[in-house]
């Protein structure tokens, strides 16, 4: 063992030039060259073969294959090097810790990226700050809190214009920041990922992985690993429930808009609206994924990914849990007098996600899109021309 880190570090040295790693990277790095001698997960995921066109991991390289990572846990419950081996090979592990670091390194603005280090400290406040704000304008407009005149209509309580001119500033400022951390993380991974453009193909095979969660399945098709060795499809399918309840949610609310301003169609829909079918569909769906998620979170085998990140993802969790309880409350509570307190919770969570959508677990999504649409074009590179082929 002593022997391969002397080689590996003989091997950096050599690269001369190349930037420092961080304790996370060289540890993943280490662990990397371990893997690259045995290969034995190499079916498991993408991030195994990835990392067989490699000899030497740089950092580009170890941020890549972290993000390629899905947790997924069978690589250490396979591994006959996992601790208490002297190896103590335990890639979800360290790749969990290097992705904490993407997510803070690629933050935009920078300094920003300092509020991964308290995160749920941060959800916390953006959260108490949201519901604040609703309640403090509830009251200052003069309704209350507990009003049975506004028969209905959250229009009654907020005027339209005003909430898209809260929302609309917070949520493009978080698609900039969002999109100027994943410029910044494609550029470095770019040149180390064969450097070659985005093919079709490509980017239709990286999307199929995304919205199957394809490295979700084990590599066998029977699921991650969870609190011990049995195989699990549990966390794919809660993970699938978020994810499309999420993206059923966004686009209740990016068709009302439309309804809105395209067709002057005025909210509150109901059903059999396509806006409340999609809404109320998606709501149920990421109530019970996210519940589902929490539950299996809570299980997890301690060696599982990075103890230190499980507030941030705990956090983020309940925060959508809350979004979509929420919603469904108040659709519920309509035509009750608590629909005014309902709404200021609903509005207060959702405004909390917007507020902190780029420097949350919210932006896994993206770098693991990013690299696994660079592993689809890496892939289909000559193998002569990447440094690591056999
Ligand atoms: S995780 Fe363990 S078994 Fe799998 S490739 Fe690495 S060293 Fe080999
Ligand atoms: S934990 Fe799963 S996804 Fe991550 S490297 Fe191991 S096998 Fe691949």
């Amino acid at each position: 063992m002593q022997q391969l880190e002397a080689l590996t570090k003989d091997a950096l040295d050599l690269g001369g030039g190349i930037i420092a790693l961080s304790a996370s990277e060289a540890e993943a790095a280490r662990q990397l060259q371990v893997c690259n001698a045995c290969r034995y997960c190499e079916g498991f995921c993408a991030m195994f073969p990835a990392m067989t066109q490699r000899l030497m991991f740089e950092k580009a390289d170890v941020h890549y294959l972290a993000n390629l990572c899905h947790n997924c846990g069978a690589c250490l419950h396979a591994c006959q090097y996992a601790p208490p081996h002297e190896f103590a090979i335990n890639v979800p592990q360290v790749m969990a810790q290097v992705r904490g670091q993407t997510y803070k390194d690629y933050a935009w603005p920078p300094a920003l990226g300092k509020l991964y280090e308290r995160n749920s400290l941060v959800l916390t406040l953006a959260l108490a700050a949201g519901l604040a704000l609703f309640l403090a304008l509830a009251v200052a407009m003069g309704g209350g809190l507990w009003n049975s005149a506004v028969s209905g209509n959250f229009y009654n309580i907020f005027p339209h214009n005003l909430l898209v001119g809260l929302f609309a500033p917070v949520f493009l400022f978080a698609l900039l920041a969002l999109g100027m951390g994943l410029r910044h993380f494609l550029r470095d991974i770019g040149p180390a990922t064969s450097g070659a453009s985005a093919t079709t193909p490509a980017a239709l095979e990286a999307t199929s992985a995304v919205l199957q969660l394809k490295y979700l399945d084990g590599g066998h098709g029977e699921g991650c690993n969870n609190e011990d060795d049995k195989f699990t499809l549990s966390r794919r399918r809660f993970h699938h429930l978020t994810f499309y309840g999420f993206m059923l949610c966004f686009a209740a609310t990016s068709l009302a808009t439309v309804y809105h301003y395209a067709f002057g169609w005025q909210a509150p829909y109901d059903l059999p609206s396509v806006p409340k079918i999609l809404g109320t569909v998606g709501g149920v769906a990421l109530m019970i994924g996210t519940a589902g998620l929490w539950y299996l979170h809570r299980r997890r085998h301690p060696l599982h990914g990075d103890l230190a990140q499980k507030p941030m993802d705990l956090g983020f969790i309940a925060l959508l849990f809350l979004i979509s309880a929420s919603g469904l409350a108040l659709w519920l509570g309509r035509a009750t007098p608590a629909m005014a307190l309902l709404l200021c919770l609903h509005l207060g969570a959702v405004m909390a996600l917007f507020l902190t959508m780029p420097y949350s677990k919210f932006a896994h999504g993206f770098f693991r899109s990013a690299a696994l649409l660079r592993y689809a074009v890496e892939k289909r590179q000559p193998k002569s021309a990447l440094p690591g082929a056999d």
